[in-house]
């Protein structure tokens, strides 16, 4: 391991079940690779069902004395995590980095995003108002409050490794609820990484665990146990369907933040250079590697030829490259996989009529990079249309209509995010309010923050993770009916 940190100690090979730090070995391990030069990075031990059991037993201990704490207590708790992760930054951006191949500055940006959640849920502990509500009966009295969910189960992805963890976590416990963790296997180090600074901000033994090993047989472990009652999850639709199904048994709770197939549309009345730097961060940001990245991008046909020169040229204007090297925009893809998939969908284009503008293969740096491309000419019937890329490909389909143009972004099963332009006042209302997706953002390509509702409708998922209503997602409302009186 030579990343150059300056807390090594928050460079561990090591999972955390329960109070009890488990080493990895070379042997037994599992190797976590750099995606930008497929160099081990180190290991992290291959757990299952019985470290997964041990460590949800731990968190139900844990949960009990933790919820009966006050929640301006949790909230303190929560902010010195918060404090020492900024403090940290540099490092644990440098992790994430290594493990996930996005570029330094970006990762730097994903951890100041990621501790943001800590830093609002610390606040919004105290803020889990119940309510008194007139009585039904002249000697009775509503009350209604909010408890705990309990101990809680959560599954993340590798496209966010620290961030898609503290929106989960920070609700958490700002509510009073215990977490087991499994990352995604790609990017175990930035978890626990987390863990450790848990650990000296003060996070009570047991609260926190983060199991790392096989997804199913811990997948499987936490979605049988009746102890956990609830399952959050941020990762594929197909992977959520299963979690949930896996759920039914024991009716837990679900948080789900799966895929999306997001538009962006672009109206002729549009800021057209807004719209163009909109989609840049839309689609190009994470490489394309985020559930919320532009899928389909809509440009009507009088501003079309322009949006598609002007994309290109600021994109052929960003170099890509190992995410450590300065000025880099565009790290590697996660594996080989994700680059054949990409290779696939601007095949499929092609073959269909598609033209490539800008890129379309593989990246000469080899590995996993690939060409940031822009394709036009793209229709319904390619796969781009129907399937999420997640990859640093821009498809634009030409329309005419509004009408048209509503009725194609909503041909989907998906509904996380989506974006238009224009300037229009009555035009921004009425897409709006059209548009059947979880997020709508209005001449900008970037909505994601800690004080917004994130979460999708259809397909895309369940619940919302940060605002207030992330917190009510880890709360329960009990009735006391109070009589007597
Ligand atoms: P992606 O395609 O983005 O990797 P996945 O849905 O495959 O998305 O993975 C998201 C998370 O779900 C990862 O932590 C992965 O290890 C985990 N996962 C994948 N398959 C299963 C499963 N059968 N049971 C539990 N977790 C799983």
């Amino acid at each position: 391991m030579t990343l150059d940190l300056k807390n090594p100690s928050l460079m561990r090979e090591a999972a955390l079940v329960g109070s009890r730090w488990i080493d990895a070995d070379a042997a037994t391990g599992v190797a976590v690779t750099n995606p930008a030069t497929g160099d081990v990075l180190g290991y992290v031990p291959n757990l299952g069902e019985p470290e997964t059991l041990e460590a949800i037993s731990a968190a139900k201990t844990a949960q009990t004395a933790w919820a009966a704490r006050t929640a301006k207590d949790r909230g303190q708790v929560l902010r010195r995590w918060y404090d020492l992760m900024m403090e940290n930054q540099d490092d644990l951006a440098r992790i994430l980095t290594a493990e996930q191949g996005k570029p330094l500055a970006e990762a730097a940006g994903e951890i100041a995003y990621g501790a943001s959640f800590i830093e609002w849920f610390a606040e919004e502990a105290r803020r889990a108002y119940g309510d008194i509500t007139p009585g039904h009966a002249p000697d009775k009295r509503i009350l209604s409050v909010k408890q705990p969910i309990g101990v809680v189960a959560a599954i993340t992805p590798w496209n966010f490794p620290n961030a898609m963890i503290t929106r989960k976590a920070g609700p958490a416990f700002a509510a009073g609820c215990s977490m087991v963790l499994k990352p995604a296997g790609q990017t175990p180090f930035s978890a626990i990484a987390l863990a450790i600074l848990a650990e000296k901000a003060g996070i009570p033994a047991g609260l926190f665990s983060v199991v790392t090993g096989s997804a199913q047989a811990i997948g499987k472990a936490m979605t049988q146990s009746p102890i956990v009652q609830k399952l959050t999850f941020t990762g594929s639709t197909g992977v959520g369907a299963l979690l949930y199904a896996q759920c039914a048994p024991t009716i837990k709770k679900l948080g789900l933040e799966l895929g999306g197939n997001a538009p962006f549309i672009v109206f002729d009345d549009a800021d057209l250079d807004a719209a163009v730097d909109g989609a840049v961060i839309a689609k190009f940001r994470n490489n394309g590697q985020t559930c919320v990245c532009a899928n389909r991008i809509y440009v009507q046909a009088g501003v079309y030829d322009t949006f598609a020169e002007k994309l290109a040229a600021k994109v052929a204007a960003l170099p890509t490259g190992n995410g450590f090297d300065s000025g880099i925009v565009f790290g590697p893809l996660i594996d080989a996989a994700a680059v054949a998939k990409v290779s696939e969908h601007v095949a499929d284009a092609c073959a269909k009529g598609a033209h490539i503008v800008l890129g379309g293969k593989a990246h000469e740096l080899g590995g996993t990079f690939y060409e940031p491309t822009v394709l036009t000419g793209v229709t319904a019937d390619m796969a781009v249309a129907t399937e999420e890329t997640f990859g640093p490909v821009a498809p634009l389909f030409k329309f005419q209509t509004e009408a048209e143009v509503v009725a194609a972004a909503n041909d989907t099963e998906f509904g996380l995010a989506s974006y238009f332009y224009s300037r229009d006042h009555a035009r921004v209302w009425r897409v709006s309010e059209a548009l059947d997706y979880g997020m709508v953002g209005v001449n900008t390509g970037l909505i994601s923050t800690a004080e917004a509702p994130f979460g999708g409708i259809k397909q895309s998922g369940l619940g919302r993770e940060g605002s207030r209503h992330g917190l009510d997602d880890y709360l329960e409302i009990k009735y006391i009916c109070m009589g007597g009186i």
